[in-house]
């Protein structure tokens, strides 16, 4: 299986220095690839990611919310739009990327790396 990386990436980084086969990777072009991203080929699904996230973006595949309420002050960063800021007890599906009908955020996670820049992205 895999974690994913979900619209609640406002890119902090520090799952990046945990993983353990260096699996995550920050998306550039921002405006293409707007989170951190998880290799789901590599992702050994040791889990040290998840308590990293102070955004708590980061799930295992079959765990991602898909009822998920926002607190009062949270942001969301859709796949596709304008990141935004919940007044509190709205409601989204973090199994889907956000802003692309029907484009789930785990498609997005292995996009990134089979038809995006992937790991190239390091250097760029
Ligand atoms: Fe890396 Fe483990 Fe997170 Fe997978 S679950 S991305 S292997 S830290």
């Amino acid at each position: 299986m895999t974690h994913v990386i979900t619209a609640l990436c406002l890119r902090d980084g520090a799952c990046v220095d945990v993983c353990p086969v260096e699996c995550i990777v920050g998306g550039k072009p921002e405006n293409e690839w707007p989170w951190f991203f998880i290799d789901p080929n590599t992702c050994i699904d040791c889990g040290a990611c998840v308590p990293e996230c102070p955004y708590e973006a980061i799930f295992p595949l079959d765990e991602i919310p898909s009822s998920y309420e926002l607190k009062p002050g949270q942001e969301v960063q859709p796949f596709r739009g304008e990141r935004w800021t919940a007044a509190g007890g709205e409601v989204i599906d973090l199994t889907m990327a956000q802003g692309v009908d029907g484009y789930t955020a785990a498609q997005a996670n292995a996009d990134f790396y089979a038809n995006g820049p992937g790991y190239q992205a390091r250097n760029m």
